[in-house]
C-alpha cells in the first residue's frame, strides 16, 4: 500500500524499496542498522508535500536525509518509515549578489554554494569539515558549525528564511525580516523533528580583502590550550583557531603532507581575515601571546597553495586516522574555553583506562572538543571500551560546566544524555514546541528526546 501510493505520487524512478537500496540508507557517519520501509527521492516541494500527506494518511514516520554525514544517528530511521532523500533537490534557485543572499534547495552541497558565490565575490560562511559533501538542509537541521564559525557564527546566524513541509503535507515559509516570533531560528537545529526543510534563503558574505594563516607549534596540548584562552581573552577573535595534537598531525602529514610539524605536542592553526593593512598588527599580537605561552615555532603560510594545503589537512584529519585504526568514534562536547586543559586531561585519562589511542582535532577557539577514539569494529571489547570512554568524556565536559554536544547534534546517540543538562520541565517545554509543529510526532521520531522519561509530554504516545 505504502509503495503503491508513493509510486503513484512520485513515479517509479523516485521510490526505492529493494532491500539493497534500503540498506544504503540504514546508516549515517555514526551508526548503522535500522532500515526504512521506503526511500523517496523527491524533485520538488510539491513531491515532498505529497509524501508527507501519504505518510500522514498511513501513520508512517518520515526521516529527512541530506548527505548522511551526521555523527549522531539523526538521519537513520529509528522506527522504519519513509526516508526522504534530498539528493535530487540540489539546485541553487537564486544567487542574489546585490543583496548578498541565495535561495537554495535543501540538497545543495555546502561547498557548491560557496563555489557558486565566488564569481560575485561572496562566500557562505558556515564551513563544517564535511562541507564537500554535507548539504545545506542537513547543516540547517543540525545548526552545523565549522572552523570559521568562531568569528562568523554557526548556521543559525546565516539562515534568513525557510520553506517547510509539515507532517500533514502543508507548506509554509518563515522569514527573518518579518515581525513576530523568529520561527526560522526555532527550526535551525531541530534535526528534522519540527518540519522538513525544502529550501532556504541564506546569507552570503563578502570575501575578505586579505587572509593570513599561521601555524604555531607547542610542546603540549595544555600549553596550546592556555594560549587559545589567552588569545581570545585578550579580545582578539581570529576567524579560525583550531588545535590538533601529535597523534593527528602525524596522521595528517602521512596522508596529505599538508605542512604541519610532526615533532610538536600540539599545533594551532590560526586564521585572520580582514583588511590587508591590519594583518601585520594581528599577527604580531597573536604571535606575542602564543610565544608567551611557550610556542616553539611560528610559521606563516606564504601562498594560497600553502594555506589551502594546511586547511585540506585540517579538514581531512578524521579521514587521515584510517592510517591508525580501521574505525574511529568522534565525541563532540563543549567546555568553557578556560577549562580546555582540564577537559583534555580528562580525555587522556579516560582513553588511557582502556589503552585506546585518542587523537584530538577541534575548534579550540569555541571550546568545542572532538576526541577521536580509534578502534576496530570487529572487536566487541573495543566497541564497549569506546562507548564507556565516550560517556566518561561526556560527563567530564558536563562536570566542567560544558555541554553534551558542540555542533553534531543529539539525534539518536545522545538523547539519553539530554537529562544530564536539562530537567524534565525543560524537556517538556521543548516537547510542547515539537507538538505544535508535529502533533502526531511522526517527523524523525525517537530522536532528541530521552526514551526513559515518564513525563507524558516527552514520552512517546503509548
Ligand atoms: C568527517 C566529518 C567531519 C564533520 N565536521 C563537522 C563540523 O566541522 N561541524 C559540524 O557541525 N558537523 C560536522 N560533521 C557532522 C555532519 O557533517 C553535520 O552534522 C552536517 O550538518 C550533516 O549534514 P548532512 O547533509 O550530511 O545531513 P544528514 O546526516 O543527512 O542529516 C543530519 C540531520 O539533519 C536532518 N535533515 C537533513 N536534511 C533535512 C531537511 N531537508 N529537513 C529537515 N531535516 C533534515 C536529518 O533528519 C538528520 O537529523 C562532520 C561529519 C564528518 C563525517
Amino acid at each position: 500500500m505504502l509503495e503503491e501510493r508513493l509510486v503513484e505520487a512520485l513515479g517509479h524512478d523516485a521510490v526505492k524499496t529493494a532491500p539493497e537500496d534500503l540498506a544504503a540508507y540504514a546508516f549515517d557517519a555514526y551508526s548503522d542498522g535500522a532500515l526504512p520501509d521506503a526511500v523517496v527521492l523527491p524533485a520538488s516541494t510539491r513531491d515532498v508535500s505529497a509524501v508527507a500527506r501519504i505518510a500522514s494518511d498511513l501513520g508512517v514516520p518520515i526521516v529527512a536525509r541530506g548527505a548522511g554525514t551526521g555523527l549522531c544517528g539523526g538521519a537513520v530511521p529509528a522506527k522504519g518509515g519513509i526516508v526522504v532523500s534530498f539528493a535530487r533537490m540540489n539546485r541553487i534557485l537564486e544567487l542574489d549578489v546585490r543583496n548578498r543572499r541565495a535561495r537554495v534547495q535543501s540538497g545543495v552541497v555546502n561547498l557548491d554554494l560557496s563555489r557558486a558565490a565566488l564569481s560575485g565575490g561572496l562566500f557562505y560562511a558556515p564551513d563544517p569539515s564535511s562541507q564537500k559533501v554535507s548539504t545545506i538542509g542537513g547543516n540547517i537541521a543540525t545548526n552545523a558549525g565549522g572552523p570559521h564559525c568562531l568569528s562568523y557564527g554557526t548556521t543559525v546566524n546565516h539562515v534568513l528564511g525557510l520553506e517547510i513541509v509539515d507532517s500533514a503535507g502543508g507548506v509554509f515559509e518563515t522569514k527573518l525580516d518579518e515581525p513576530g516570533y523568529d520561527l526560522t531560528a526555532a527550526f535551525v537545529g531541530s534535526e528534522g523533528t519540527l518540519g522538513i526543510v525544502t529550501s532556504a534563503w541564506v546569507r552570503l558574505m563578502q570575501l575578505p580583502e586579505s587572509v593570513r594563516v599561521w601555524v604555531a607549534a607547542f610542546g603540549t596540548v595544555e600549553a596550546a590550550s592556555e594560549a587559545v584562552s589567552a588569545i581570545v581573552g585578550a579580545g582578539i577573535v581570529p576567524t579560525a583557531l583550531e588545535m590538533m595534537d601529535a597523534v593527528i598531525t602525524k596522521a595528517v602529514e602521512a596522508a596529505f603532507g599538508a605542512g604541519y610539524p610532526t615533532d610538536a605536542g600540539a599545533v594551532l592553526l590560526i586564521e585572520s581575515a580582514g583588511f590587508d593593512d591590519d594583518m601585520d598588527a594581528y599577527e604580531a599580537a597573536i604571535r606575542a601571546i602564543a610565544e608567551r605561552y611557550g610556542a616553539l615555532s611560528w610559521r606563516t603560510a606564504r601562498t594560497q597553495a600553502e594555506r589551502d594545503a594546511l586547511w585540506a589537512g585540517r579538514k581531512g584529519a578524521a579521514a587521515a586516522t584510517g592510517r591508525i585504526a580501521p574505525n574511529y568514534y568522534t565525541q563532540d562536547v563543549c567546555v568553557p574555553r578556560s577549562k580546555l586543559p582540564e577537559a583534555l586531561r580528562a580525555v587522556e585519562a579516560a582513553a588511557a583506562r582502556y589503552d585506546l589511542t585518542v587523537g584530538n582535532v577541534f575548534h579550540a577557539g569555541d571550546g568545542n572538543l572532538h576526541p577521536l577514539l580509534m578502534y576496530d569494529k570487529s572487536d566487541a571489547r573495543q566497541i564497549a571500551a569506546v562507548i564507556e570512554t565516550g560517556n566518561t568524556i561526556l560527563q567530564a565536559a558536563v562536570d566542567l560546566g560544558g555541554t553534551i554536544s558542540g555542533e553534531h547534534g543529539v539525534g539518536y546517540e545522545k538523547r539519553e544524555a539530554m537529562t544530564r543538562v536539562y530537567s524534565t520541565a525543560d524537556l517538556a517545554a521543548m516537547a510542547r514546541v515539537r507538538d505544535v509543529f508535529d502533533p502526531t510526532r511522526s517527523l524523525n521520531p525517537d530522536k532528541i528526546f530521552p526514551k526513559g522519561l515518564r513525563c507524558p509530554e516527552v514520552a512517546p504516545p503509548a
